[in-house]
Formats: C-alpha cells, sequence, structure tokens
C-alpha cells in the first residue's frame, strides 16, 4: 500500500530543529525517513529496529543480504554496536565526520536483518548537519543505504529521490545537492589488516598517510567470477545501472572524438563527455561531467548524467572510462559496474 510521503525543506539545520524533531519521531515509531548526506541521500530507519531493516529493503527493492550502514553522530558512539580497536579510532580521528564507512565485529544491540545476517556491522558518522542533528535527536544510530530504488543510480538531490521513493517511504528531507555525489568510502577492519573495499570520496592515498597499510579488494577494480565470494555483498549486484547500456571508452582524445561524432550521425546514442570536449560534438544528448581535470566535479555529477543519459531513451550511452588514480578510483569502480565492465578502445 503506497504511503503518502511528507516532503519537509531544511534549509537552516539550526533554526528548524522542530522539523527535525518531527522526523526524529517518525523513526522513533519505525518509520521510514530519507535525509541528505555529504555523499549521497541516505534511506533512515532505527538501526536498533529488525522490522525497520525490513522495511528499508521492501522499500527499496533491495534483496535483504546485502547490509545497511549505520549512521552516527559521534564516532564514539561505535562502542555500543561494535568491536572498535586502535585502527578505528585513528581512522575516526582523521576522517570523521566526513565520508567513510569502517567495517567492525558487531555487538548483538545491531539486529542480524541490519547487517544482511553478518557478524559485522558497517558504521560511518555523517557529516552533513541535517543528518547529524537528526541521529542526535533519534538517539540511536539510523541505518540506511542510498535512497534509490535497488539498480539505479543514487540520489544526489531530494528530486531524484521523489522519482524512486515517493509513496515508498514517511518523510523526505529536503537538504540541498549532496556535496560529494558519490558513497562514502569503505574500509573493513579485521585485527590489524584494513581492506578497501568501496572507494569514495577518501581516497586510497589519504588511508594510506593515516594506516600503515592498505590492501584493496580485487572488486574494486575486477569483474568477480562467478563463484567467487565477494568481501562485500553489495559488490556482487550490478549497481547503479542505466537502462541502456553504458560502454566506456579509452583511447587518444581526437580518435575518441571521431569516433563519437561517427556515433552521433548513425546511431541514436546519448554522451557523457567532459566540458572541453561539448564544442567539438552535436549538442543532442549530450551531458556534462566536469571539466577533465576537475575529479571532484564528475563525482558530483555523474550519478545525476546517468539519470539524464537514461531519460534520453538513447540506445546506448558512451562515457570516458575514468583514471584510477585520487578521487578517480571512485569514479572508476562506479563507472566500470554501470557499464558491467564494457570498455570500447579506440585506436
Ligand atoms: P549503500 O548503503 O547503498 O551505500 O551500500 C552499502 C554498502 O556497504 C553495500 O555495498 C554493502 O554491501 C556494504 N556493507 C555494509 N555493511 C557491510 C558489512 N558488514 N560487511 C561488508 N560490507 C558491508
Ligand atoms: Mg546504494
Amino acid at each position: 500500500m503506497a504511503l503518502q510521503t511528507e516532503y519537509i525543506t531544511v534549509t537552516d539545520p539550526a533554526s528548524q530543529d522542530a522539523e527535525l524533531r518531527h522526523a526524529a519521531d517518525i523513526l522513533r515509531r519505525g518509520g521510514l525517513v530519507v535525509f541528505p548526506t555529504e555523499t549521497v541521500y541516505g534511506l533512515g530507519g532505527d538501526a536498533t529496529d529488525a522490522e525497520a531493516a525490513k522495511r528499508i529493503y521492501a522499500a527499496k527493492g533491495r534483496p535483504s543480504d546485502n547490509p545497511l550502514i549505520i549512521h552516527l553522530a559521534y564516532p564514539e558512539e561505535a562502542e555500543a554496536y561494535a568491536h572498535t580497536s586502535p585502527l578505528y579510532y585513528r581512522l575516526a580521528k582523521a576522517f570523521m565526520p566526513g565520508p567513510l564507512t569502517v567495517i567492525l565485529p558487531k555487538k548483538d544491540t545491531v539486529p542480524l536483518s541490519t547487517t544482511g545476517g553478518l557478524d559485522t556491522v558497517a558504521v560511518r558518522c555523517p557529516a552533513h548537519p541535517v543528518a547529524h542533528r537528526l541521529i542526535e535527536l533519534l538517539g540511536r544510530p539510523i541505518a540506511a543505504p542510498s535512497a534509490n530504488l535497488s539498480g539505479k543510480p543514487s540520489p544526489t538531490n531530494a528530486r531524484h529521490v521523489a522519482e524512486d521513493m515517493d509513496g515508498r517511504v514517511d518523510a523526505i528531507l529536503d537538504g540541498g545537492e549532496s556535496e560529494i555525489g558519490l558513497e562514502s568510502t569503505i574500509v573493513k577492519l579485521d585485527g590489524d589488516t584494513a581492506t578497501l573495499l568501496r572507494p569514495g570520496g577518501i581516497t586510497y592515498d589519504a588511508l594510506c598517510m593515516v594506516l600503515d597499510h592498505v590492501s584493496v579488494a580485487d572488486a574494486v577494480t575486477h569483474r568477480l567470477a562467478e563463484n567467487e565470494r565477494p568481501l562485500s555483498p553489495g559488490m556482487k549486484y550490478r549497481h547503479y545501472a542505466p537502462t541502456a547500456p553504458l560502454v566506456l571508452l579509452s583511447g587518444e582524445r581526437e580518435r575518441v572524438l571521431d569516433f563519437l561524432r561517427r556515433e552521433q550521425k548513425e546511431t541514436d546514442c546519448a554522451i557523457l563527455c567532459y566540458d572541453e570536449d561539448v564544442p567539438f560534438l552535436d549538442q543532442r544528448n549530450l551531458f556534462c561531467i566536469g571539466a577533465r581535470e576537475d575529479l571532484a566535479a564528475q563525482a558530483h555529477s555523474l550519478f545525476r548524467t546517468l539519470r539524464q543519459a537514461d531519460r534520453a531513451n538513447a540506445a546506448c550511452i558512451y562515457a570516458p572510462l575514468p583514471p584510477t588514480e585520487g578521487l578517480g578510483l571512485a569514479l572508476y569502480n562506479r563507472m566500470i559496474r554501470a557499464a558491467a565492465h564494457t570498455v570500447k578502445h579506440i585506436d
């Protein structure tokens, strides 16, 4: 049965405590509230309520073995829900609040339905003031995956949330555009080993400055074999997928532009391109992702442009293959999965 979704705009959380208290009450009663974070919008429920987690999975149409991240107001609150370690506090000191999720052994205070049946739990402290205050007012952690339907790009503004979640959640808090635009970096801690499971706003290099050694899970850059068990259940699902096939292009710039111009003449394609390439292409179904060297701008606009390209109903979508350095690794990881690993080299 469809819910009557309430839309609440929160431009100034400091003076809008009444609205945020109302949203926290909805969560306390077991309801679902979508809230803004600096990464993407989250679809939140009370993390200590096993039934709320089930409602989140149902609203997203997400398989219930894909665990949820629990969002805390302060890093020390992890003590009540997870077995922390000195490495956790090193990461917390450097990157929390911020776009970093840490996976730790869980305590019984977190229901298994929140962690998809796993004995570990993912914790994060969002920096967004609306998210922070909402958690503080609830007085418990908020479990939240990205607020998109399973398989759609993560939403980076309330309009995108509404496209997917209207009638499926109790309330949507509109806090403007998400600053980063890609989901959090995920690091798994196991004793004194650290593994990067998902790259995001905190780069691999930044992690290495704080931890002595960080390994990178194969699935960050490679396709998993049919029988391979991923370290993170989310890795096995096709994600962020536009309806039309997405093809990533590598090769020398002039050659790629020649190829794209020919495709624009001969086929019905949509193109994600760098700002610098706009003057050299037909403007129809062309979507800018930012300047070639500006990876932060590309991260910010990636999911929005994927949604736009999808709406163009083209037969195929082309986009540049991102670099794997710095923030590029997070872009590469999302794009390669959206493209189901289809890369075409133009020479
Ligand atoms: P989302 O909330 O949509 O950004 O997705 C959360 C991601 O975190 C998913 O890919 C999950 O598989 C991953 N994740 C959450 N909890 C755990 C955990 N305990 N162990 C491994 N991966 C996790
Ligand atoms: Mg997601």
